[in-house]
């Protein structure tokens, strides 16, 4: 089997995957942070998960671009760009910026969020800078790159900024949660989750890419039904959480 059959079928097989990821998690939450629980086995530092799990979205996307067949035009280094601005971030700024990061983390967890991004890195990375035979610098011009792109731009600004403002609710070594006010946090419970669903949608649309699209939906399949959990816990916990405020998009749901 040739490279191009092989990532056609991981294609099929993942978005399956992520389809039967998204049911099993509307009745098992994933066990970390506020969900966490035992019987997942061994833990590791919060900060030592996020460092591990993230890991190789940023590092294995410089390499494949490193390897890559295709031509380095000048799009393929906006591509580049873009995701490490994600990526670099979320492996190794984020787990030191959080508030609470010395608390812990199944292994297990960060063993399959590592592998999770190890599939979507390839999926991407090997696509983008080998198997399409490369972007054209015309394509920075193409309404599906500029559209596409505007929308990363959004999603990933509020994504950083919610995360933000989740921050700023503990001091440093504090660990209980605060209901979060203003902006998005009026609309919903877990900006910072539709902020990274909205980036990705963007990425696929930048990217026209299969490994582009399927990513997007595994965010939303891990993301949606956290944000349920979020929404629901928050009001458990919380007697007076707004009641106009819904879990994950504004007005809907
Ligand atoms: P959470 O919103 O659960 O937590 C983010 C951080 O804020 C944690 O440190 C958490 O503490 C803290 N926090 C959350 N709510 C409160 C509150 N009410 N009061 C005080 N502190 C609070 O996000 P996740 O940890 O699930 O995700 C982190 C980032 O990673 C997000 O930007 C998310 O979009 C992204 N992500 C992306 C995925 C993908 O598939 N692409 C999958 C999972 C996450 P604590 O940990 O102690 O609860």
């Amino acid at each position: 089997m040739n490279e191009h059959a092989f990532y056609n079928i991981l294609v099929v097989a993942w978005i399956i995957l992520a389809a039967i990821i998204l049911l099993v998690l509307f009745f098992i939450p994933a066990p970390y942070g506020r969900h966490i629980r035992r019987g997942w086995g061994p833990l590791i530092p919060d900060w030592l998960g996020w460092v591990l799990m993230e890991s190789p979205s940023a590092v294995g996307m410089a390499v494949l671009f490193a390897l890559g067949s295709a031509p380095r035009t000048v799009t393929a280094w906006v591509f580049l760009a873009l995701w490490e601005a994600h990526y670099l971030h979320r492996a190794f700024v984020y787990p030191f910026l959080k508030r609470g990061k010395d608390r812990q983390m199944p292994a297990s967890v960060a063993a399959m969020g590592l592998f999770f991004n190890l599939v979507n890195v390839y999926l991407n990375g090997r696509y983008l800078f080998t198997l399409s035979g490369g972007y054209p610098a015309a394509w920075l011009l193409d309404p599906r790159f500029i559209i596409g792109a505007a929308v990363f731009a959004i999603g990933y600004t509020i994504n950083r900024w919610a995360d933000m403002v989740l921050r700023g609710l503990r001091r440093p070594g504090e660990t209980g949660y605060r209901i979060p006010q203003g902006g998005l946090y009026e609309w919903v419970s877990c900006p910072n989750y539709l902020g990274e669903i909205v980036e990705w949608c963007g990425w696929a649309l930048m990217t026209w890419s299969a490994g582009g699209l399927v990513f997007a939906a595994w965010t939303a399949a891990n993301l949606t039904p956290r944000a349920r959990d979020h929404h629901s816990w928050y009001r458990a916990e919380f007697p007076d959480y707004p009641l106009q405020r819904k879990a994950l998009f504004p007005g809907v749901w």
